[in-house]
């Protein structure tokens, strides 16, 4: 199903509300007066966010990292006005922030290795909560960034849930893992698609990795080649740990005991 600012027709009734009436920033829900059809940050949201966006798509990898977790890029750090962001492009089907937000996702899968035959899998999100969101607005996003980049990859929606499972927001990591391990299947008709076929994944977020490792498992069980992943953004839970801080501890440490020599 598509959202109603997805249908030409509905796109030129947003533009004209957009026109008379102030929305609200998707980051702090402040209202905000925006130009038909630009998406809709304050200031300061707005600055957040190109600070939340790194300066280039890179690997990003959990600790601990899930087994059979393909390499993943993200293009930013899932917290902050990104974080507000993708929240609200999925959960209150703000399709005003899809081509940012699908650009970035094309930035990431521009990092990952395409090679001829590759397709594009989507991960899929409980058919519940997608009819509640207004239509499957994570693989709308990955074929919006599909088309953007240079060589367009084809699209292919595999994967389905074969068992249910709980919103994966809110879990832990051992139950997110346990809540989706062995829940992904490929149906029927597309296996044969995938079979010795290279398969880039792709999904919003990456957080402990339970979710991306789930669908590499289901595309490698019908014989397709996982050669990575991109994500919009991905979480930073690990423990900081600097390593020039050790470096120059080092420094330091070294030059007492030489003096003391
Ligand atoms: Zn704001």
């Amino acid at each position: 199903m598509r959202t109603p600012a997805e249908r030409p027709i509905g796109a030129i009734a947003w533009a004209l509300v957009d026109l008379v009436t102030p929305a609200e920033c998707p980051g702090c829900g402040n209202p905000v007066m925006i130009a038909g059809g630009t998406s809709a940050w304050c200031d300061s949201c707005s600055a957040d966010l190109r600070r939340r966006w790194y300066a280039a798509p890179r690997r990003s990898e959990p600790s601990p990292s899930p087994p059979g977790l393909p390499q993943v890029v993200a293009a930013g750090d899932y917290a902050g006005a990104l974080r507000h962001a993708i929240v609200s492009y999925k959960d209150a089907g703000n399709a005003r922030l899809r081509p940012e937000l699908a650009g970035h996702l094309a930035g990431a899968l521009g990092r990952l290795a395409r090679p001829p035959g590759v397709v594009l899998v989507p991960m899929p999100s409980a058919a519940r909560a997608d009819r509640a969101r207004g239509g499957a607005p994570v693989a709308a996003l990955v074929a919006r960034a599909a088309d953007l980049l240079p060589e367009p990859i084809p699209v292919l929606r595999s994967l389905r849930i074969s068992r249910p499972v709980a919103d994966q927001a809110g879990l832990d990591r051992r139950a997110r893992a346990q809540n989706v391990g062995g829940a992904y299947a490929v149906f029927r008709r597309v296996a044969p698609q995938l079979a010795l076929r290279p398969v880039l994944l792709a999904d919003d977020v990456l957080t402990t990795g339970a979710t991306l490792a789930e669908g590499a498992r289901a595309v490698r069980a019908v014989g397709g080649r996982v050669l990575g992943a991109a994500v919009v953004a991905a979480t930073h839970r690990r423990a900081v740990f600097d390593w020039s801080t050790v470096a120059v501890r080092a420094t330091v440490e070294e030059r007492r005991r030489s003096a003391k020599r």
